[in-house]
């Protein structure tokens, strides 16, 4: 999804641009210009033959590409799963949490402590996933140039930040889990509902200007692509765009993610009271308010997470759908819509199995975005008003 606020800006030059602009030419594969002409215009064939204009050591790299990213969903999941394992079995957990009393008596700033400690053990841990998944892998693709010292720069910039939210954000945490030893579970799915209703509404308005100005077409990161665009395409991704804002989806997303947070954090309190009473005095984690206990917490919710993967992405690729069908009503380009789908294979696979696409695809697949737009394509040419010449 292409964020709110580049979209707000864009919508406002755009919207000029779409109503004023003349009928553009497209080029076309050679089945959908000849079939335009000829009656019977079957999408499946006009799918199949959009597929087939990308070459095939192309398709082989993005299939490559991405399912490599199959399986390092499961490699991240068990890294993060085996770091806290690690932590807790080993007592460095709870060591680190004793030296944080033995520094203040501040319960605040003992969970301060130990939340810098943790961030950093995490991320020295994790570095040789960290530095294939985000370096040699993106290198080896060809989707990335930077030389490992920028790289690794914006890495040390990234951990930064992530110590001073991560710091903030168990600072609360705890405090919830010290006031509310029961209910905390409740309490942190409001949390979650609250983050990712800033998520969806606030940040993209009010805290991103405060990085980047929002100069209509005048940065670089939103001008290059739209300069490899065509008008249709451009047209076809605005109201795929707009779609997201009309159908309301980050009220519907907070609410949805908001069950699944539910769930999580009612599956975590079971669980975390299990093992506390399975393995706490040899973990030597005393509760729920403990931080010593946190690896618990996060093996839970690593693998929560990691097992809900399908569920998650599906939530997003059912809405990303419904924006999809909002934007080919909307902007009335199929062939746009054909092309802005092969452009972003480039990153994913393009004809995944129905499995696949179900488990691993958080967008319809470029195959399932042609097909919608065929499809459309069929029901609206006796119309006889596309912008073909
Ligand atoms: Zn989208």
């Amino acid at each position: 999804m292409i964020n709110r606020a580049i979209f707000l800006t864009l919508a406002a030059s755009f919207a000029i641009t779409i109503s004023a602009s003349a009928q553009t030419t497209l080029p076309s594969p050679a089945v959908t210009s000849t079939s335009e002409t000829s009656k019977a215009f079957d999408p499946a064939e006009a799918t199949k033959a959009w597929l087939a204009t990308v070459p095939a050591d192309k398709r082989a790299k993005s299939d490559a590409y991405f399912e490599g990213g199959y399986w390092l969903i499961l490699w991240n999941a068990l890294v993060g799963a085996g770091i806290a394992i690690f932590l807790l079995t080993s007592g460095i957990s709870a060591r680190m949490r004793d030296f944080t009393e033995r520094l203040t008596q501040s319960k605040t700033f003992q969970v301060g402590l130990y939340a810098t400690g943790f961030v950093l053990l995490v991320a020295i841990l994790s570095f040789p996933l960290t530095l294939y998944q985000e370096f040699y892998r993106e290198h080896q693709y060809g989707f990335a140039t930077q030389t490992f010292r920028p790289w690794f720069v914006e890495q040390l910039i990234g951990l930064v930040l992530t110590l001073i939210a991560s710091t903030i954000a168990l600072t609360i945490l705890y405090s919830v889990f010290r006031h509310a030893p029961r209910i905390w579970w409740l309490w942190g799915t409001l949390v979650a509902v609250v983050l990712s209703f800033i998520g969806n509404f606030i940040a993209p308005i009010y805290v991103e200007p405060l990085f980047n100005t929002y100069n209509p077409l005048t940065d670089a990161k939103i001008r290059d692509p739209l300069k490899q665009c065509t008008l249709p395409e451009i047209r076809a991704v605005m109201a795929h765009e707009m779609g997201h804002y009309v159908l309301n989806h980050g009220a519907k997303l907070t609410i949805y993610f908001g069950v699944v947070a539910f769930f999580g954090f009612g599956i975590a309190r079971k669980t975390f009271d299990w093992a506390l009473r399975r393995w706490g005095q040899r973990w030597d984690v005393r509760g729920i308010a403990d931080p010593a206990g946190f690896p618990l917490l996060m093996l839970i919710f690593v693998t929560f997470a990691f097992l809900m993967t399908p569920v998650l992405n599906s939530i997003t690729r059912i809405t990303e759908r419904e924006a999809d069908q909002f934007g080919i009503n909307t902007s009335r380009e199929p062939d746009g819509m054909a092309k802005v789908a092969l452009k972003l294979g480039a990153y994913r696979k393009l004809d995944p199995t129905p499995l696949e696409e179900f488990i691993f695809f958080d967008h319809p697949s470029g195959r399932a975005r042609i097909r919608m737009a065929m499809d459309w394509k069929a029901a609206y040419l006796p119309a006889g008003n596309l912008d073909a010449p």
